[in-house]
């Protein structure tokens, strides 16, 4: 039984369909912080349809769907996900995207819920490889909140992070695995990655700018995964 962190981007969509895949009964959690690509969070119900009905064997095992309202983080936030900003370097070279401390935040109010909901997995995208310098995605920061939240709540959590090695282009294939062509069909067309909260024309790579950091990633990963999959 599991939890599974899930905005509706390429990455959280992967994860649920890693964890529909593995257990027998996975509830999803997104947030909502006032994020600019906030247009993601409509995306989340999409996918849940979507994955059921390209795996009918996955809908007995989709469980509830949580909202958390998070906007005490916007609000702290001085950053170009959640202000209209350009995206730029800051004086750390970390990306402006960076709401400091996110993934922590969010794995601390995940775990609260799992454990009022009785799950003991909480699966998150989180991703060392293609490392935006986000400091919190990292694999050591993941398995020091694994031990915090233990011991705070005297739980046994175990934070499970498929992607953490994982290229983009790698993750399309992980996708492709899972549920086949149609998985990946579903991901392209439901997910949501643009920075910007950018829908107007579908690349093959799925809807976004294409000029942002976050469009490029998936961008280059699609193409790298097309080209070493002979598609
Ligand atoms: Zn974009």
């Amino acid at each position: 039984m599991a939890l599974v962190l899930f905005s509706g981007g390429q990455d959280s969509a992967t994860c649920l369909a890693w964890a529909l895949a593995r257990y027998e009964r996975v509830e999803t959690l997104g947030f909502d912080y006032g994020q600019r690509h906030r247009i993601e969070l409509d995306q989340r119900a999409k996918l849940r349809e979507a994955f059921v009905a390209i795996r009918p064997d996955w809908a007995a095992r989709l469980g509830d769907d949580h909202l958390l309202d998070l906007s005490a983080l916007g609000a702290v936030s001085d950053t170009a996900l959640t202000r209209a900003k350009a995206i730029e370097m800051s004086a750390k070279s970390l990306p402006n995207t960076f709401v400091p401390g996110r993934n922590l935040i969010f794995l601390a109010f995940a775990a609260a819920l799992a454990y009022r909901r009785g799950l003991p997995r909480i699966i998150g995208g989180m991703c060392e490889t293609d490392f935006s310098g986000y400091p919190d995605c990292r694999d050591d920061a993941i398995k020091a909140m694994q031990v915090a939240l233990n011991i705070g709540m005297e739980s046994r959590f175990v934070l499970e992070t498929p992607l953490m090695w994982l290229d983009k282009a790698q993750t399309w294939a992980l996708a492709q695995e899972l549920g086949g062509a149609g998985l990946v069909e579903a991901i392209i067309e439901h997910s949501h990655t643009c920075y910007l909260g950018e829908r107007g024309a579908r690349h093959e790579w799925g809807y976004g700018c294409g000029e942002c950091p976050a469009c490029r990633l998936r961008a280059d990963g699609f193409t790298k995964w097309r080209a070493t999959a002979g598609a």
